[in-house]
């Protein structure tokens, strides 16, 4: 049997936490009883540096059941370093290692057939949404929107999933790997490799608490996830530059036949046209390649993405 663990990232979530680790709880007891869980499973609460009082329940709750396992980060470091820090403490210890939010709005219960397809030999199963009817309009359209726009620009994403996945030991130490500082798990994760399978489930809305993505995070980690996945922007540039250059070309027979025709005073306008347009595309092209070293630089740093400040496993519970 296999042993799992259950990794989940918290932030400023007291509300829910309690909610979550009572349907945990049920839901453990359910895997362990149909065999798809070891009785080593354990499930690994990472605080992200909260605020409220998470890390509190967290304690209480590793105190009163030692399967509930908390790992509390020295700061907030953001939804990805969190998950990150879950994932790379649970390798060592397990089979397998589930990521799921703490709001549980992805249904539990799809964690059978992730652990079924486990089994079965896939060593990457992804959870997708089926639907999209809890979001607002405007979070579905993005966040859609996204997903063709990222594929398009040629990274690789499994459509409609986000962070809930399953990954054998081995994928994780796959994962374990990749050295980068800019993370974007789920544009890595198709990148480690072996088999993989989908498993799809409804999207439920939030018991409690709110989003901690608003529209500005949201943003950003969409421009994380382009800038940290896909160099086209770049080779856009690239052909943006090659077309303006041909433009000019023409520009300058055109005013050259213009020049002979004794019509060069009324160029004026086109002129001041230009020079503007050149130099925000200038502008333009030069922020976005700014971007690309902004990276190389972060990564050449090779920042630890996070720091533990406390672990409760089970050698301390013992
Ligand atoms: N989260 C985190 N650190 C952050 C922001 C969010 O660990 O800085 C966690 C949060 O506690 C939750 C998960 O990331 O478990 C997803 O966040 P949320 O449910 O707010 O996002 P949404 O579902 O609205 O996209
Ligand atoms: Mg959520």
């Amino acid at each position: 049997m296999n042993c799992i663990y259950f990794v989940i990232p918290c932030y400023n979530e007291q509300e829910v936490l309690p909610i979550t680790a009572e349907q945990l709880r049920i839901k453990y007891d359910q895997l362990l009883q149909s065999g798809l869980i070891a009785e080593s499973s354990r499930i690994l609460l990472v605080d992200d540096g909260s605020k409220d009082r998470t890390w509190q329940i967290i304690s209480q709750l590793h105190q009163k059941d030692s399967r509930f396992q908390g790992v509390k980060l020295s700061r907030n470091r953001g939804h990805q370093n969190a998950l990150l820090a879950g994932l790379m403490t649970a390798r060592s210890f397990c089979d397998a290692a589930i990521s799921l939010d703490a709001d549980l709005q992805d249904d539990i219960n799809a964690m059978d057939a992730m652990l079924q397809k486990f089994q079965d030999g896939c060593d990457i199963v992804y959870g997708v949404r089926s639907d999209r009817e809890t979001d607002t309009v405007f979070k579905r359209y993005t966040a859609q929107g996204y997903y063709k726009f990222m594929s398009g620009m040629g990274g690789e994403l499994v459509y409609n999933h986000a962070d809930y996945r399953l990954m054998s030991r081995r994928a994780l130490d796959g994962l374990a790997e990749f050295g980068e500082v800019n993370l974007f798990l789920r544009g890595i994760v198709p990148m480690i490799g072996y088999r993989s399978d989908i498993v799809t489930y409804a999207r439920k809305e939030r018991p409690a608490g709110k989003s901690k993505y608003p529209l500005k995070k949201m943003l950003a980690f969409a421009w994380e996830g382009l800038t940290s996945l896909s160099i086209r922007p770049i080779r856009m540039i690239t052909i943006l530059g090659t077309l303006i250059f041909l433009v000019s070309i023409g520009m300058l027979i055109y005013s050259v036949i213009r020049h002979a025709m004794g019509a060069t005073i009324t160029g004026w306008t086109s002129l001041a046209v230009s020079i503007w347009a050149i130099g925000g595309l200038q502008l333009l092209a030069i922020g976005i390649i700014g971007e690309y070293i902004g990276k190389v630089y972060l990564e050449t740093k090779s920042r630890p993405k996070y720091i533990i400040e406390t672990y409760l496993g089970d050698s301390e519970s013992k």
